[in-house]
């Protein structure tokens, strides 16, 4: 197995988020990144500097304004005295996004979902980087049959074709997939990560050629909150394409067996020939947002429920600083690989 990480990728320090309603400090720091690379070495992993893909490869997916936004907001911003080093929105258009006004608060608001994904001097090189060690593993997959891990942090999941959200910018997920796409490949992707994956949910929602399937807290008490209900199923040719499967808070692993059960039964059913693995380690019980009751072993039990034939790229989404972080993930991927 080969892994992908740029230190690049942690260039991008934010120091808080909005907590009980208080700006308090962020738990997506580059430490996560840190923990996760320490276990691979000490698992013996391979892990390897992503090459530098054209930026082209983030054009299908993501709107060139936003990427615009992403690479030179900051810059912007911090030409008005007085602005912070985290640039963050304090107007959103809540429910028309009609227009992309030109001031740059304004588009801080258009483009930035939730107060989590703040803007600073450096988010674009480590959301590049991320997004790029993404697409090694996809290529490496691609071209070797190999399983890969892409070590991605940022993470991507909530990031939709022109919106960041929930600590994400690029969707690395849905890049990975994309770049499978378009070697003829059709994918499937299996979201792991605690919360919906909203955003890659949006940018496939109408696409028959890219089967979604997503377990998570059930929205209703769980951010993204306003989607990953278990009737959005996908509209036009994306039609049966899309698969939510919420969780009750709190679930431990004979539910998370359950629907993995499910989720394996609507892959089989599609019949993909390349698998993208999007691996949050949220779940886990002492996981800061603390909404399911995961243990270190049963994260071997869904990296086994998770092997199938197809090649498979896992890249990484949410999953905060504890102690077991890194022994997580190498349970997971010890139990994938067998
Ligand atoms: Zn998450």
């Amino acid at each position: 197995m080969r892994a992908f990480f740029n230190p690049d990728q942690l260039l991008h320090r934010p120091r808080t988020r909005l907590s009980g309603g208080e700006l308090r400090p962020t738990v997506e720091t580059p430490e996560r990144a840190e923990r996760l690379l320490e276990a691979l070495r000490d698992a013996k992993v391979d892990v390897t500097a992503p090459g530098d893909f054209p930026e082209s490869c983030l054009a299908p997916l993501h709107d060139e304004q936003y990427l615009d936004f992403l690479r030179k907001g900051f810059e912007e911003w911090s030409r008005n005295d007085g602005n912070g080093p985290e640039m963050r929105a304090s107007a959103h258009p809540v429910r028309t996004r009609a227009r992309v006004p030109r001031d740059i608060l304004g588009r801080a608001g258009y483009y930035q979902a939730d107060a989590s994904c703040v803007l600073m001097a450096d988010t674009w090189s480590a959301a590049r980087a991320s997004a790029m060690s993404a697409l090694a593993a996809a290529d490496h997959v691609l071209r070797t049959g190999e399983v890969a891990y892409g070590l991605c942090r940022p993470p991507g999941h909530h990031a939709t074709r022109d919106l960041a959200g929930g600590f994400c910018y690029l969707n690395n997920s849905a890049l990975a997939a994309q770049m499978a796409v378009s070697e003829g490949r059709r994918v499937a992707i299996l979201d792991l990560d605690v919360h919906h994956g909203n955003g890659t949910q949006a940018i496939f929602y109408d696409r028959e050629d890219v089967l979604t399937i997503s377990l998570h807290g059930a929205p209703e008490d769980l951010y993204p909150f306003y989607s990953g209900y278990a009737d959005e199923t996908g509209i036009g040719a994306g039609v049966g394409k899309n698969f939510n499967l919420p969780l009750a808070l709190m679930s431990g692993i004979a539910a998370w067996q359950e629907a993995m059960e499910r989720a394996r039964s609507a892959i089989a059913a599609f019949d993909p020939d390349f698998l993208v693995i999007a691996l949050g380690l949220d779940a886990f019980a002492r996981d800061p947002f603390a909404c399911m009751s995961l243990r270190t072993d049963d994260f071997a039990r869904l990296g086994e429920m998770s092997r199938v034939a197809y090649p498979t790229a896992i890249i990484q989404e949410g999953g905060y600083p504890t102690d077991e972080l890194g022994t997580n993930l190498t349970r997971f991927l010890d139990g994938l690989t067998g």
